[in-house]
């Protein structure tokens, strides 16, 4: 049965913009001492736009965008839709293509006219050729904290495209207050090392691991566990979803992906990350009413 002082801790939470799944996750938050953040859409906005789109030939762009950007049309990750409203801005018409595929934590691919198209991160296209491309353009873009994205026609690198996203206006108070509390913060993201560094910087997180499949985010939680009384992870989308049910507390952004906010234990219901220190505070006062 659920303590009234439980019950009542749960609606102040709802008023204050926090949905808990049952008691027991505002309890554990007394204890939280470490806490996993996702970058996209979680530390950050999440609605990255283009900034610079370097192409093979010059000539051939519009196809080159209207090819990347009808495979992401069917994607629902970030950098997809950045993609997808680059080209509308410029006025290039979509076209339909074939097999298309999504690969979790790399990028899309899919096939037009006979072609094999791939739309990702280096890795998945070929992580020398990329930072090879035009000199090693990739490197000074990932530097300015924007993220580059590769497209490949068959063995081709046809163009690269960087995409900023901002750090949410509260991220860093939220930050700077959870590291107040004593509570180690860390960034967990699939981006490329030189832009999870710049992010990382700018949001004034302890420590940032980058270059991580989804399946590893859910082993650097297991880490944390293993170290810390009571372990954390904020994220919004599907990928996030093993690591949120494999922290003690798992919190999703409430605009994030339903499977996000179905695996969660807490919901941040404006997406306003200042309330898990608000929260951690209301748990400590909660607990001690109770014992
Ligand atoms: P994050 O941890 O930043 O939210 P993900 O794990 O979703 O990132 O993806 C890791 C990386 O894989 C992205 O930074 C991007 O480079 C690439 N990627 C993932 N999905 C796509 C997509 N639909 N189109 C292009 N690149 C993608
Ligand atoms: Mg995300």
């Amino acid at each position: 049965s659920i303590m009234p002082a439980t019950l009542s801790a749960i609606s102040n939470g709802a008023r204050h913009g926090l949905l808990f799944k049952g008691g027991v996750h505002l309890e554990n938050l007394a204890h939280l001492n470490a806490i996993a953040f996702d970058k996209t859409g979680t530390l950050t906005n999440g609605t990255p736009e283009v900034t610079d789109a370097l192409y093979a030939e010059e000539e051939n762009k519009e196809m080159i965008l209207s090819i990347a950007a009808s495979i992401e049309q069917e994607s629902n990750h970030p950098i997809a839709q950045a993609i997808v409203r680059y080209a509308s801005q410029e006025e290039v018409p979509l076209s339909s293509v074939e097999h298309m595929q999504d690969i979790s934590g790399n990028g899309v691919k899919a096939f037009h006219e006979g072609n094999e198209w791939k739309v990702g991160k280096p890795e998945f296209v070929g992580k020398e050729e990329a930072y090879l491309f035009q000199n090693g353009i990739a490197k000074t873009l990932a530097k300015q904290g924007k993220t580059v994205i590769f497209v490949k026609k068959n063995n081709e690198i046809a163009a690269v495209f960087a995409m900023k996203d901002t750090v949410r206006e509260d991220t860093k108070k939220a930050i700077e207050e959870l590291k107040k509390q004593g509570v180690y913060t860390i960034m967990l993201t699939g981006d490329n090392s030189a832009t999870a560094q710049a992010i990382a910087s700018e949001a004034g997180v302890d420590h940032y691991i980058a270059e991580l499949l989804p399946e590893k985010k859910v082993d650097e939680i297991k880490k944390l566990k293993a170290h810390f009384t009571q372990v954390a992870m904020v994220g919004d989308g599907i990928n996030d979803a093993p690591a949120l049910a494999t922290a003690n507390v798992g919190v999703a952004m409430g605009g994030g992906t339903d499977v996000a906010l179905e695996t969660s234990d807490v919901v941040l219901i404006k997406n306003d990350l200042s309330r898990i220190s608000q929260a951690r505070k209301l748990s400590s006062r909660m607990n001690r009413i109770i014992k």
